[in-house]
């Protein structure tokens, strides 16, 4: 029952970015091309690609239960979250809670790859706890606004999309823990 906004957003990069191939039973007709194909965005796809062969390595990393017949593979990788949750269930937290967070940071970069950066306001700074994180571009890093909140060479803070993943699915469980 995990969070599935990240096979949404999947779904949405899809959608947008791979073309339809065209497949099954045809009309009769000969396949014509009637207009140029749309260009891909080829970073965009090979962050699809990277994704889903993450997936499949940590799916390959597990020694499924014996009682419990294993799921295919879904073709779709937007899928494969549930399915990788399916043959993780047994596992024990801590390592399901690392599935978990790279399931969320996939979701935080297919944002980026749509150019949407504004998660990074739901998201205090792991350093001091302010909520002035913003995205730069070409560190590929949240950086944390805040004068005072500084690394040994008095830069500010920055901090990678996986470390903010940690972060979110610990503050997660905590909530869960405390609302019972
Ligand atoms: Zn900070």
């Amino acid at each position: 029952m995990g969070d599935d906004t990240t096979a949404q957003r999947l779904r949405l990069l899809q959608a947008e970015f791979v073309q339809p191939t065209r497949s099954g039973p045809g009309d009769g007709r000969k396949a014509t091309q009637v207009e140029a194909p749309a260009p891909l965005n080829i970073g965009i796809v090979d962050r699809m690609a990277a994704a889903a062969a993450e997936i499949d390595d940590h799916m390959r990393a597990v020694e499924p239960p014996a009682h419990t017949p294993a799921r295919p593979r879904p073709a779709n990788p937007a899928d494969r979250y549930e399915w990788w949750r399916h043959g993780t269930a047994h596992l024990a937290p801590q390592l399901q809670d690392a599935r978990e967070q790279v399931i969320y940071r996939q979701g935080l970069e297919y944002d980026l790859a749509m150019g949407d950066t504004s998660f990074i306001r739901r998201h205090p700074c792991p350093g001091c706890g302010c909520w002035g994180l913003f995205w730069r571009e070409a560190q590929q890093a949240a950086v944390c606004v805040n004068h005072y909140c500084v690394d040994d060479d008095g830069l500010s803070r920055t901090w990678s999309l996986a470390h903010l993943a940690q972060q979110h699915i610990a503050r997660q469980k905590s909530l869960k823990i405390s609302a019972t």
